[in-house]
């Protein structure tokens, strides 16, 4: 069986640095908004190219923070993507907010002009999803920012480490957001995030936010939640960022060789020549979508949808205002294959060999 995922730690060199580590925080016992927090937000902002980055709990919660801090609630809307994990939606729901969903292209990511569609009154933030780890059309996605004066929040949480004309992605927004959650690909060992931003007031804001909207730990300006970073996670982290690049580009060359051989059966994964995708997925196109994802599971290999249920279509936001049409379409047909990098190259071969088998028995 060839699965999707593969998280464990099982170099041996590997644990016994991420044990170290964990000592030092052991040892200093600060495990809480220690050391390694302030060095974790000095790298990562220092890496997307931001004056300030503030570490959290998730990238729920980053994006929560990132809402709450340009004063974003109830009768405000939002607009977003409709293909995205549910967070996206669920953190501009709780600020009080309704999320408006705009449709996709043929890249699997925000539409542009889906977003000038939907625009009103009432639109307070511009939230595009960087889906699969592919940046969205900044080019546009920015003008329409600018000649409307709505900020853009970067939903960055799958793409720490693409680049779109040179620039990393969360360099876009006014705020930006991340997840380092297990399954992402600059990750911790437990639930992490980070949000980055240029603004001084935003940052002060989402400081305070992090820890029940308190500033000096005793006056609460906002009503918020807890949820910061622990120190353990950030000194995992500040470790891992070291192979950051190293295991984007096994990423990539996965990806470029399921390309070269995929292509002629399904539609794969398209890169611009000013971009750089990190490929948190491999997502492919097929009409034949659920056949396929049977007869790999058959041959041995695990896939997966993502995601099934457009946000729109989640039960908390049928009433919410859309613009959804290729969406609709395109969500039946993308499958996600295992492309992580310790798949070695004899599994790679036989994912793709039994693709070719599964079009060479339906149609010949
Ligand atoms: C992972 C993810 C999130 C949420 O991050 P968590 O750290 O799991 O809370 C939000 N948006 C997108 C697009 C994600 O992939």
């Amino acid at each position: 069986m060839i699965s999707f995922h593969d998280l464990r730690i099982d170099n041996d060199q590997e644990k016994m640095s991420i044990l170290k580590c964990i000592e030092t925080v052991f040892d200093h016992g600060q495990f809480i908004l220690g050391p390694e927090v302030t060095e974790f937000e000095k790298t990562v902002a220092k890496y997307i190219g931001k004056k300030y980055a503030i570490g959290v709990g998730s990238g729920t919660d980053a994006l929560f923070f990132a809402l709450k801090s340009l004063d974003i609630g109830q009768g405000d809307e939002v607009i977003t993507t409709a293909l995205s994990w549910i967070a996206t939606a669920n953190a501009i729901k709780i600020t009080g907010a309704t999320p408006v969903f705009a449709d996709i292209n043929n890249d699997l990511n925000i539409d542009p002009d889906s977003i000038e569609r939907l625009i009103s009154p009432n639109t307070k933030a511009i939230l595009p999803v960087h889906f699969t780890g592919k940046i969205c059309n900044m080019d546009k996605i920015s003008q329409i920012s600018e000649k409307y004066h709505i900020p853009i929040i970067e939903d960055a949480c799958q793409a720490f480490g693409a680049t779109y004309r040179g620039k990393k992605a969360g360099s876009f927004g006014k705020i930006s957001c991340f997840s380092m959650n297990p399954m992402k690909i600059f990750a911790a060992c437990g639930d992490a995030g980070c949000i980055v931003t240029d603004d001084i007031e935003c940052y002060n804001q989402i400081q305070a936010l992090r820890y029940n909207g308190t500033v000096n730990k005793e006056t609460c300006l906002y009503s918020s939640l807890n949820g910061r970073i622990d120190t353990i996670q950030a000194a995992i982290l500040l470790h891992r960022i070291n192979q950051l690049e190293n295991i984007i580009e096994k990423r990539r060359r996965i990806a470029s060789y399921y390309q070269s051989a995929l292509n002629k059966f399904v539609k794969t994964p398209h890169e611009m020549p000013w971009e750089k995708d990190i490929y948190y997925t491999y997502t492919i196109q097929t009409k034949e979508r659920d056949k396929l994802k049977n007869y790999l599971e058959k041959r041995g290999v695990e896939t997966k949808i993502q995601h099934p249920i457009l946000m729109p279509l989640q039960p908390p936001y049928l009433q919410c205002k859309r613009d959804i049409k290729k969406a609709q379409t395109i969500v039946k047909d993308i499958l996600c294959l295992p492309a992580n990098e310790k798949i070695i190259q004899k599994e790679q071969d036989m994912i793709i060999k039994s693709v070719y088998d599964f079009f060479s028995d339906t149609y010949e």
